[in-house]
């Protein structure tokens, strides 16, 4: 009876971000310091980010929906050409087209993974076609040799990988599988700096001219300027840019979490598999797909729950798993089907059956470093119960 209460008091949240006090200390330390904005310490945090995820170059921002907007005006992209997405994502892979002027044209997903489908992209591609953000939905990194398969020369390849830190495809980490990609250190994400962005590429020139975009579009850095021999010099503009600079405290933040991600997905891939193993015999709630090819980075767990024989609808699912303390939330969005979109572009459901079918059927559930074995039981045990 006892341990029944207990159960029914549990609160377990779909998301928690993991930090203490070591993340206290090293942003107490950098406002001591005196140097609070874009300085050593994103310095430290970009270089370590490159190195974990072996790409050369790395610059730190203000979230991944500015890193993608830097990318795409860093490679121009601007109005007449054409930026292929997946429809089932977060709004922001969509938006950040339209703050260049460009077209976003919608794809379709593939609902075994949630990630863009290459075959509709194929169906796709047009001469004006200028750039594809594939998204690496839910830390698993999107089919790149069988995306680029269908593209012609010259398309530009972004990586939307706001959920992928620490994840791999084909034995190549997220950030170097396309010209440039984008990472979120948003709370929901599995590290995090309160908002921030990292932007990852292969390419040195590119990596120069976005350096320079986040900071106004200045040919010299606040710090060359600060640190400089003479006073009298301002930088040259020849460029428009923006401010996306990442503060010096947020680095801080983020060189601390950077060390904990290896730990973290570990963590999460252990108990990815216990939830496969224990929901095996539910036939009504299919698992995320693991890959074999590379390593899922478990930034959520989204299982998809099938109308034709679930015993509840998904939305009744979600509440009764509510009234006993377990968080869900569906997958993300069909951005088709949001208004904004719907509206400008004249789009209607069943324009994109894949991504209609993942905005409905997809449930999170809770998965992340603030869980104990309790907790991982209980959400089993209610799962189970519905049946
Ligand atoms: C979270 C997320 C974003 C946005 O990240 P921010 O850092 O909040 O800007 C973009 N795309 C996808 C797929 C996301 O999950």
């Amino acid at each position: 009876m006892n341990d029944r209460t207990t159960m029914t008091e549990r609160k377990i949240h779909i998301s928690l971000p993991s930090t203490g006090e070591e993340e206290c200390e090293a942003v107490r330390e950098s406002i001591l310091s005196g140097w609070v904005t874009q300085g050593p310490k994103v310095a430290a945090f970009e270089k370590l980010f490159a190195e974990m995820h072996q790409v050369p170059h790395a610059l730190a921002v203000t979230s991944c929906t500015t890193g993608l907007h830097l990318a795409l005006a860093g490679l121009g992209v601007g109005p007449g050409d054409e930026v292929i997405i997946p429809a089932f994502t977060w709004i922001a892979t969509a938006n950040v087209v339209l703050y260049c002027g460009a077209t976003p044209v919608f794809v379709d997903v593939d609902p075994a993974t949630n990630n863009i489908d290459p075959e509709d992209v194929a169906r796709k591609v047009t001469e004006r076609t200028k750039a594809i953000i594939p998204v690496h939905l839910f830390g698993l990194c999107a089919d790149m040799d069988a995306i680029r398969a269908v593209l012609p020369d010259g398309v530009h390849v972004i990586e939307d990988a706001a959920c992928a830190s620490g994840a791999s495809y084909k034995g190549t980490p997220a950030g170097g599988l396309g010209d440039v990609a984008s990472f979120s250190f948003h709370p929901r994400k599995s590290i995090t700096t309160g908002e921030g962005g990292m932007v990852t590429t292969v390419h040195p020139e590119l990596a120069e001219k976005m350096d320079k975009m986040r900071n106004h579009g200045a040919e010299i850095s606040e710090e060359q300027r600060h640190h400089g021999p003479s006073p009298w010099r301002l930088p040259e503009f020849n460029m428009l840019g923006f401010n996306y600079r990442m503060t010096d405290l947020q680095g801080a933040m983020g060189l601390v979490q950077l060390g904990k991600l290896e730990g973290f997905i570990e963590e999460r891939q252990k108990w990815a598999e216990h939830y496969c193993s224990e929901l095996e015999g539910l036939d009504w709630l299919q698992m995320p797909r693991i890959p074999a090819e590379g390593r899922h980075a478990w930034q959520a767990f989204v299982t998809r729950v099938d109308p034709a024989s679930a015993p509840h609808t998904r939305n009744d699912i979600m509440a009764k798993l509510n009234d006993r303390g377990v968080a869900t939330r569906p997958g993300t969005h069909a951005v088709h089907e949001l208004g904004f979109y719907r509206e400008r572009f004249g789009l209607e459901p069943d324009d994109f059956p894949g991504a209609h079918d993942c905005a409905a059927n997809t449930m999170a559930i809770p998965l992340h470093n603030r869980m104990d074995a309790e907790d991982y039981a209980h959400v089993v045990d209610c799962l189970r119960g519905l049946d």
